[in-house]
């Protein structure tokens, strides 16, 4: 109980409006403690400030859904520096940047691009779609508006954010090109949820999600339906799971397409809301990319090579 009481107590310390938590200064032997929450946010920082930067929701897991758990919370209150994604993707954290902000450095990286850049979520035209870092320039904008941050934290933040946005440009184009080679009716992207919708708008693909923007809702039979006349109609070849989406409702896509005759089979896993293992290049923003467009562009009929880009993608069994 006195670890419960000690924890409470800090959650309080962390939260309570007014209450000084004194920023912490990085001196020249301290590394500072930045903090971020998704993967794709925390790499970007890396690359911007070649210091660590601590992910809180970690490779296979789901940013809509994922409630702050107590450890989280105490990295967060610890933290110099606090970037999260906003734009309602991590929705369970909301409350808990409000009460960090009044104290120490939060910035909620997406909510930097102006609107009119955004999609919206098509379940609910008011909100904003939040999955932008599908849309490479939308990223490098982000890196862009997060330097004046960094900078605080780290030198040369201004020259790694340019090489960071080479990188970026360059698998852009590597998988516009890629991307570019499906066949003109086979340009349509099934996944497991609405992640994908900056994607499609980048690359010109057409995107549907068996659940919605969010993956706090079961599909419902009728949009199985759906999905399966269109992948029937349009002789799609291939869905795409998630890393971080469970697949049920895509074996009903299959199963229902088989009922008609028509075999459709998994395209591989996709990353969507969460990247690749820790230490790994699909763990990173660009490998990521690299295996998501080499990925797509292999399933529905285009060619790209095996191994990806640079050939560092793994190998698939
Ligand atoms: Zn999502």
């Amino acid at each position: 109980m006195l670890a419960r009481r000690r924890f409470i107590g800090l959650m309080a310390a962390a939260l309570a409006p007014g209450l000084t938590i004194a920023p912490r200064v990085a001196g020249a032997d301290t590394v500072p403690r930045i903090v971020a929450t998704t993967g794709m946010i925390a790499d970007a920082a890396r690359a911007l400030t070649g210091l660590p930067v601590t992910a809180l929701i970690g490779p296979g897991m789901d940013p809509h859904g994922h409630r702050p758990t107590r450890n989280d919370i105490l990295t967060l209150s610890r933290a110099d520096l606090v970037l999260w994604h906003g734009l309602n993707l991590e929705a369970q954290f909301a409350k808990l940047m409000a009460g960090l902000s009044q104290n120490s450095p939060v910035l909620a990286v997406a909510e930097t691009l102006p609107a009119d850049l955004l999609l919206a979520d098509p379940a609910y035209p008011d909100r904003p779609d939040p999955h932008i870092w599908f849309d490479p320039a939308l990223w490098a904008q982000v890196s862009q508006a997060m330097e004046p941050t960094l900078a605080a934290f780290a030198p040369d933040v201004a020259a790694r954010g340019t090489a960071y946005r080479a990188e970026v440009e360059a698998i852009a184009s590597y998988a516009k090109t890629a991307l570019d080679t499906i066949p003109a009716g086979s340009r349509l992207l099934v996944t497991a949820h609405d992640a994908f919708a900056y994607f499609g708008r980048a690359f010109g693909l057409e995107v549907e999600g068996v659940q919605g923007i969010s993956t706090d809702s079961e599909a419902g039979l009728s949009r199985i339906a759906e999905l399966v006349d269109l992948l029937v109609a349009r002789q799609v070849p291939a869905v795409f799971v998630e890393s971080s989406v469970s697949d049920r409702a895509l074996r009903a896509l299959i199963e229902g397409a088989a009922a008609r005759g028509h075999t459709v089979r998994i395209g591989g896993e996709l990353f969507s809301d969460a990247m690749g293992p820790d230490g790994s290049y699909e763990g990173t923003w660009v490998g990521m990319m690299d295996h998501n467009a080499t990925s797509i562009t292999r399933a529905l009929g285009g060619t790209a090579p095996e191994r990806g880009a640079s050939g560092a993608l793994a190998a698939h069994g």
